[in-house]
């Protein structure tokens, strides 16, 4: 591995203990002050795309894949069919449907 390689591993590594940490206040302020955790999501989204990660399963999940809204009970409906979770955002009017066992 040449040393720029490294350097560029280095810097996905830090920030995607970057993302960990923001994940972690967004769950913190999500009761108390959505506009804040919507803010901390988009910076882990804006952070995931310039170091080219892929966002861990948990984070993923926690927004909807369509209009990028935080997923909360007030603006989500979540149906269990057959193997298949159907979660429909109440924000862009869109299903996501996810493997479920
Ligand atoms: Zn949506």
């Amino acid at each position: 591995m040449s040393s720029k390689n490294f350097t560029k591993a280095l810097q996905k590594k830090t920030a995607l203990k970057h993302i960990e940490n923001l994940f972690q206040h967004q769950n913190e302020v999500i009761t108390k002050d959505i506009s804040l955790a919507q803010r901390y999501l988009d910076t882990i989204r804006k952070l995931a795309m310039s170091f080219r990660i892929r966002l861990p399963r948990e984070i993923k999940r926690s927004y909807c894949k369509h209009c990028y809204t935080i997923k909360t009970p007030e603006n989500t409906r979540t149906r269990l069919k057959g193997s298949k979770l159907t979660i429909f955002c109440k924000n862009c009017n869109k299903f996501t449907r996810i493997p479920y066992k």
